[in-house]
């Protein structure tokens, strides 16, 4: 029965999306909002001129390129670890927004985002990241549906904030 279900929504091309999946889906847009704002406040764009989130600028963690919402990744300082999950992969300091050529081709441009990450955060911010980085995570059931909600309602309050 399970089994002809999924067939059934693969025939109709919807997305199977995993609780995770979703909850990153939610993570990421809530970081590259998050970037786009500071960028825009930092660099004191009017916002007036926007009229989709998706267009908003914003930079490049780590190469400095100016890209819009739709066009960066949220990347990670600390990615995928060896042999499981990364205990910082939510977490929303490892995460910024990036360009597509540094996330995916410069395997996330590791000594300039250390920069960036020193001048965001700290060295100290670094290394308690790291620690969480190598000491892995085990999600327990449910986990990810309530950061998925938490993300969720991140970056709705940031959309109200906006809008
Ligand atoms: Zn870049």
């Amino acid at each position: 029965m399970q089994r002809n279900s999924r067939v059934c929504l693969n025939l109709y091309g919807l997305n199977e999306m995993t609780p995770k999946k979703r909850a990153w889906q939610w993570c990421s847009r809530y970081i590259r909002l998050r970037d786009c704002l500071a960028y825009c406040e930092r660099m004191a764009i009017d916002l007036i001129q926007f009229h989709r989130i998706e267009d908003l600028p914003v930079a490049c963690c780590t190469c400095g390129a100016i890209r819009t919402f739709r066009q960066v990744d949220a990347g990670h300082y600390f990615g995928r670890r060896e042999g499981g999950s990364s205990g910082t992969y939510f977490d929303e300091r490892n995460i910024n927004a990036q360009c597509k050529t540094c996330n995916g081709f410069q395997q996330g441009n590791f000594h300039s985002y250390t920069t960036f990450m020193q001048k965001k955060y700290s060295q100290e911010v670094i290394d308690e990241l790291y620690i969480k980085h190598i000491g892995g995570k085990k999600y327990q059931v449910g986990e990810f549906t309530a950061i998925g909600l938490y993300y969720k309602g991140a970056y709705e309050a940031l959309v109200k904030e906006v809008s």
